[in-house]
């Protein structure tokens, strides 16, 4: 290998990204880290903890931290030791078997196409939740507006929400708040759900639930918090305002994966696929970490262990490679 051969590139810095960041560069590899940058798709340097306010379940915080203050945590302690972080993101990547693996990014400050090769890779580009696309919901996120019930529903107790899908997250969601809340509304643009049978008799019996079908949410009302929302049926054209104080969107998420397809395997919905039990993708010297494998946890605390385990991976598999 040249000597503009990189030990380790990690593509991505939300937890997943700056753990293996920080494990990796504790191991001396040096990591180039590529941040990525915000996008009009959600996508954040930091990740999805950056599009929230108070996060309380991260271990050791036991007042809670604000999430951008996590990531700024995070981030800091991956640079002490070494890690080389810059604010692009991969454009376009070659993966190939044992490496060398290429990363193409933009130079953030002068937009010229750059190139970079390590021997190996970690991709922890995180994934996104599907929004409604209303710019009351965006600027409102954080404000009442949630993408992550197990995250947010605490601080919801007592209140009237509305939960937005008619597929199994929200149900699940949906099911979830009834634990704070005084009522959940389901709000679902057609009149059949679906969720699996099992979920939807769940959903149906929990005396907190009801279900507005037909409807879409045309504006989420309120200044700097949640009041209402505005919603249309569209079958029968007839608009209402739903006085709810919390919204839970949760129609579906997908994974930020669009550079690697061609490149390594996806499952059908394009979640990478690794080896059970490690973050080995199917080109070696590849490993991934975080949401942009899992959509079965997507919590930070899951993401940061992975971020571990594919830092571990990668400096185990450098060595068996010549270091
Ligand atoms: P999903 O199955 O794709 O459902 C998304 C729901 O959101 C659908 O009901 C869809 O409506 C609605 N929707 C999509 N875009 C919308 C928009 N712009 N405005 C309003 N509504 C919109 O996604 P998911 O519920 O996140 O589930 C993803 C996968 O994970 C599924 O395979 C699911 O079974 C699985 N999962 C399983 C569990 C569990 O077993 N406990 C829990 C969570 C998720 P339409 O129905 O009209 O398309």
């Amino acid at each position: 290998m040249d000597n503009g051969t990189r030990q380790l590139i990690i593509l991505g810095s939300g937890p997943a990204g700056l753990t293996a960041a920080l494990y990796a560069a504790r191991a001396n590899l040096r990591p180039l880290v590529l941040e990525g940058e915000p996008s009009s798709t959600g996508d954040q340097p930091g990740g999805q903890l950056m599009l929230t306010t108070e996060v309380e379940n991260y271990p050791g915080f036991p007042q809670g931290i604000l999430g951008p203050l996590l990531m700024d945590q995070m981030r800091a302690q991956a640079e002490r030791f070494g890690a080389e972080l810059v604010a692009a993101k991969a454009v376009r990547v070659k993966l190939q078997d044992e490496g060398p693996q290429t990363v193409w990014y933009r130079d953030p400050s002068t937009g010229e196409e750059l190139q970079a090769d390590a021997k190996a890779l970690v991709v922890a580009m995180g994934a996104r939740a599907l929004m409604l696309n209303l710019p009351s919901e965006r600027r409102l996120l954080g404000y009442g507006v949630s993408t992550c019930a197990t995250c947010d529903g605490f601080f919801f107790k007592g209140q009237h929400l509305a939960v937005i899908g008619g597929g199994d997250s929200a149900l699940e969601e949906a099911i979830f708040l009834t634990k704070f809340a005084e009522s959940v509304t389901i709000v679902h643009r057609r009149r059949e759900l679906r969720a699996s049978k099992i979920m939807q008799d769940r959903a149906m019996a929990n005396p907190k639930i009801r279900f507005v079908w037909d409807s879409v949410v045309t504006d989420v009302l309120g200044d700097t918090k949640v009041e209402g929302l505005k919603l249309h049926n569209v079958q029968t054209g007839e608009e209402e305002v739903l006085g709810v104080t919390g919204l839970f969107v949760a129609i579906g998420h997908a994974p930020n994966t669009d550079i690697l397809r061609d490149q390594l395997a996806l499952d059908e919905r394009g979640y990478v696929l690794t080896a059970e039990g490690t973050t080995a993708t199917t080109v070696d010297g590849v490993f991934a970490a975080g949401d942009v494998a899992d959509h079965r946890y997507r919590q930070a605390v899951t993401a940061a262990g992975s971020g571990c385990m594919a830092a571990i991976d990668a400096e185990r598999w450098l060595e068996e490679h010549g270091g």
